[in-house]
């Protein structure tokens, strides 16, 4: 494990969360021991079973990445630090509110949809700017970044410039005139593609396969 991370290469500015669902508590111990210190799942349940093993490592950073149904936000905002999978309104306001009542203030993205894609959850660019000015007033969620996975299949120029797109709108939403969100976080890059988000702007990376091997 130590040897894949330090094979990546990775810029300093480039944050990486090592995705370890469907892999043990082990393998996250082992990760860990490889120095690594952000963690993604995309399950509530099966996070929160690898979390209980792990009590005794105390500085790792949760990020659920995975799609969010309403009625888990409560556990979501329990278990996890980082949201990166905000991908409605209706989920964000749910959310915001449970963060109040839980005094908890999560990192979040939100998660866009900049291409058709029937596989994927996300933001439209228009649902977004609709949604922009009820975003801005959700004042316990720290709306700080962007979520963008490209559609499955396309071209190597296609990705580059989806996650150039991505990039860019997430600079607009920065500097809105009337209702700015601060984002500056770009939660894009997965195994296959992760070096032309980095060549995008991406800022935090999302490896599974690079970092744990294939899935079965
Ligand atoms: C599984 C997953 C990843 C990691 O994918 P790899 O191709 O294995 O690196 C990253 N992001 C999300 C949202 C995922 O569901």
């Amino acid at each position: 494990m130590a040897q894949r991370v330090e094979q990546l290469e990775l810029p300093a500015h480039v944050r990486l969360v090592a995705v370890s669902k469907t892999f043990p508590a082990a393998a996250i111990r082992a990760a860990y021991a490889a120095g690594l210190r952000d963690f993604g799942e995309n399950k509530i349940q099966e996070a929160i079973a690898k979390q209980a093993d792990l009590t005794d490592l105390p500085d790792i950073t949760w990020h659920f990445i995975g799609h969010l149904q309403t009625n888990k936000a409560r556990k979501a905002l329990q278990h996890f630090d980082w949201i990166h999978s905000v991908d409605s309104l209706k989920l964000a306001r749910r959310l915001d509110q449970i963060a109040a009542e839980l005094s908890r203030s999560p990192i979040c993205c939100l998660q866009v949809k900049l291409l058709a894609d029937a596989n994927k959850h996300g933001l439209t660019e228009s649902e977004l700017w609709q949604a922009l000015p009820d975003l801005a007033q959700l004042s316990h969620l720290k709306l700080e970044g962007i979520m963008a996975i490209p559609p499955y299949g396309l071209l190597l120029p296609q990705t580059q410039s989806f996650f150039e797109r991505a990039y860019a709108l997430g600079q607009s939403l920065a500097n809105h005139q009337e209702t700015p969100l601060p984002i500056h976080h770009f939660s894009m890059g997965m195994s296959q593609d992760f070096p032309l988000a980095i060549a995008a702007g991406s800022n935090i990376i999302r490896l599974g396969t690079t970092l744990f091997g294939s899935r079965t």
